[in-house]
């Protein structure tokens, strides 16, 4: 015998007494009227697509880079103080993105957000996977006496740097970084 079967024919909404046949909707903690359920799900579904009213893709732009910029100066710092490379860090670029793009387009979720989030993200990855095996590489060339990579080389020598480190758990850090970009800025679902 639970306490809260009690009083299970109370509307949590409008108080009112349901007749014991009378359909109702329970949730956790109660019963809702029909007519109450209705309402409340008609405002869920209104908050839910206000949520993509009023986006700013410029501006959610501008934030991705710079949570961007932020997360690959962050994976690439980590590499170079630590000279470990652990791709792993590289999740970091996904949430700084994913949470640019949502603090300075002012909290809108909307799934254009989400493939701006994503794509910014991937680009963020591949210009710190080059950065950090372009530092590797430097590291290198230094012991051993080599021309050391120019900080921005022509596009072929970009891709052979690219090449260099890859690795199949890159891909799979890469998917987690596409993970986190795209689900931060995703509409919240509430009904
Ligand atoms: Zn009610």
């Amino acid at each position: 015998m639970s306490t809260s079967a009690a009083s299970p024919t109370v509307c949590l909404q409008c108080t009112r007494e349901l007749r014991a046949d009378e359909p109702h909707i329970a949730v956790q903690d109660g019963v809702f009227c029909e007519s109450c359920a209705g309402k409340l799900q008609a405002e869920l579904a209104r908050i839910e697509r206000s949520q993509s009213e009023g986006v700013n893709y410029p501006l959610s732009a501008v934030g991705g880079v710079l949570g961007g910029a932020l997360g690959v100066l962050a994976w690439w710092g980590f590499t170079v103080m630590t000279k470990i490379s652990f791709g792993l860090v590289a999740v970091v670029i996904g949430v700084a993105v994913g949470q640019g793009v949502l603090r300075l387009g002012g909290y809108r979720r909307a799934l254009g957000l989400q493939v701006l989030s994503a794509a910014i993200a991937t680009v963020a990855f591949g210009v710190a996977s080059f950065l950090v095996n372009r530092s590797f590489y430097n590291m290198a060339a230094v012991e051993q006496g080599f021309e050391i990579l120019p900080l921005v080389p022509p596009l072929p020598l970009v891709i052979e740097v690219l090449k260099m480190g890859a690795s199949p758990m890159d891909l799979l850090f890469l998917g987690i970084v596409l993970y986190e970009a795209w689900r931060i800025p995703a509409p919240l679902r509430l009904t």
